[in-house]
């Protein structure tokens, strides 16, 4: 395995001596590093730069769910599901490792709900065509309650069972991100895009970015530019145009983590209508349970944005709803929020569920080319479109989308999941040789989860992981699992780090600082 292919200083070279790229992306979330991958496995020279880390924003903060979307097939929305469920099919294909079939059971308390439910999920199965999950079936009262044993018996009729795909968000990134270089991408975290070079004419012609480790600015050059900024897409208008409206608007959504105990089987609770009109899920996630979401429209945005006290109470009151056994706030492991970056509303009374969730492309006067919205399940699409925009305007050569049949790094058939390492498909074996070659890497970073050092140093070789929380974070999800395990596995992975990165004390406090701080922000 060439492991230099992954190192900074490789990648921060090619930076240095490539004169011109085809195209410049800016945002490592999944839209962006899906354009990556679009861009390079059809032949162009092509760069991204991340301000953080990939999916340091939206992209880890998700359901987990790869999914057509049963609340748009309610709306009407039938081409949205279509497309999503295509995409669904393509992503366990292609990152089989990362995706599964988890099965999903909607309570119903009268038969009017069940019917519905049973004819809405009939048409989803049937949008899916070949590549569907499974047929969805309506369940008697007897089975919800052997198959979801902490459901509340009382009024329950019975339930519909359906099939989505569920993932790990932030590791799909960091394999795409793999997968990309691995085709000649040169893709890069904590370099930060400042400003857009343009020519004569006002056309941007590159980008000029601020490498955040060593400090430097570079001006690079590129055909095109694409802003995959996620909620910070106005930002980089703002670049190109400082009288720019805002297009986009934040929602956010946050999730609750718990244990395992609160839904022990294997089959995740799809709420399909709480008090406000909205989608509840309690999904089975490395071995705890993720419930949310809330969708709460905000005026401004961070890239560590903080629950809202009401959408906590939201989440345990509907939660409580439902099941027997009492979730309170002690119980939280973890609690995380996300910003979806919907079209900004015309008008102030238009409700976030109601805002198309389809993606969108812009092409300023300037040429530079926007993407915003859309969804995880859907980010190749988002990318074939984006690059396919950029051919239709005559700035690149026509070449055809690959990624179609293009497995991401570390696919493999025949996931065995009794190991916690299954979640690097093909690179377990690298990571148990690792731990063969030196025992010490096989101990755990805490005795509660099963992450070993070994993944520690897996992470910084072959994963791009500059801190502490790259790793707890987005590498191995500790920090999303159980936040106060994370916040004491600190100083241990801190000297793991230092020992790797060659670093000193020094920074090894400062990097169990600055993560403490921000991991305190998922105790609730
Ligand atoms: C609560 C919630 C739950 C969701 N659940 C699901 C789900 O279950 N399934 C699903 O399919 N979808 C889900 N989504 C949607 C999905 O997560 C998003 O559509 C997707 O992650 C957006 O990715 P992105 O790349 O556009 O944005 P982001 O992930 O936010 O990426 C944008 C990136 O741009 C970087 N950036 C910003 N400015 C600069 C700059 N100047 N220079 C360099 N980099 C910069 C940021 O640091 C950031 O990493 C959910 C969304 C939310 C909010």
């Amino acid at each position: 395995m060439a492991v230099s292919l992954y190192q900074r200083e490789t990648l921060i070279k090619q930076l240095q001596t490539n004169k011109k790229w085809d195209v410049i992306i800016i945002g490592g979330g999944a839209t962006g590093l899906g354009i990556a991958l679009d861009s390079v496995t059809r032949g162009y020279k092509t760069l991204l730069l991340e301000q953080i880390d990939f999916a340091k924003g939206t992209s880890s903060r998700s359901t987990k769910l790869v999914h057509g979307g049963v609340r748009y097939l309610a709306q009407g929305n039938i081409d949205l599901v279509r497309e999503a469920l295509y995409e669904r099919g393509l992503m366990l294909k292609n990152a089989s490792h990362l995706v599964s079939n988890q099965s999903f059971i909607i309570p119903n308390y009268n038969l009017w709900d069940r019917l519905k439910y049973t004819v809405g999920l009939k048409l989803y199965d049937f949008l899916a065509g070949k590549l569907s999950f499974g047929k969805s079936v309506g369940i008697s009262k007897k089975k919800t309650t052997l198959r979801l044993t902490t459901i509340k018996p009382d009024k329950l009729k019975g339930g519909v069972v359906y099939h989505d795909g569920q993932f790990d968000d932030s590791r799909l990134a960091i394999n795409i991100a793999q997968t990309s270089i691995e085709k000649g991408a040169t893709i890069l975290n904590y370099c930060k895009v400042t400003g857009l070079l343009k020519d004569d004419e006002g056309i941007v012609n590159g980008v000029i970015a601020h490498d955040i480790e060593t400090d430097k600015s570079y001006k690079l050059n590129g055909r095109v530019v694409i802003n995959a900024t996620g909620v910070f897409t106005d930002e980089v208008l703002q670049m190109d145009d400082n009288k720019a409206k805002n297009i986009v608007r934040p929602s956010q959504g946050i999730h609750l983590v718990l244990e395992k105990s609160f839904l022990p089987g294997n089959d995740a609770i799809m709420i399909p209508k709480t008090d406000d009109g909205r989608v509840l899920f309690l999904v089975p996630w490395h071995d705890k349970v993720v419930v949310g979401t809330t969708d709460t429209l905000l005026d401004s945005h961070s890239l560590e944005p903080k629950p809202l006290e009401k959408e906590v109470d939201f989440i345990i009151d509907t939660a409580n709803r439902y099941l027997n056994k009492k979730v309170s706030k002690k119980d939280v492991l973890s609690i995380f929020a996300g910003l979806r970056p919907l079209a900004a509303p015309k008008d102030n009374s238009e409700k976030t569920k109601e805002i198309s969730r389809s993606h969108k492309i812009i092409v300023s006067s300037s040429e530079l080319i926007t993407i915003t919205g859309g969804k995880w399940t859907t980010y190749r699409r988002m990318a074939q479109d984006t690059v396919n925009k950029a051919i239709s305007l005559g700035k690149l050569p026509n070449e055809t989308c690959k990624t179609k049949d293009q497995l991401i790094h570390g696919a493999l058939e025949n996931v065995d999941r009794s190991n916690h390492l299954y979640i690097y498909g093909t690179d377990q074996v690298h990571i148990e040789q690792l731990i063969k070659n030196e025992p010490e890497l096989g101990e755990k970073l805490h005795p509660k989860l099963s992450f070993t050092k070994a993944e520690v140093v897996w992470a910084v070789r072959n994963e791009m992981a500059r801190t502490i929380e790259d790793v707890l974070a987005r590498r191995v999800r500790m920090l999303f699992l159980d936040a106060r395990a994370a916040i004491s596995s600190a100083p241990l992975v801190a000297e793991i780090l230092a020992k790797e990165l060659g670093k000193d004390k020094v920074w090894e406090r400062q990097q169990i600082d600055d993560f403490t701080t921000t991991a305190k922000q998922y105790v609730l």
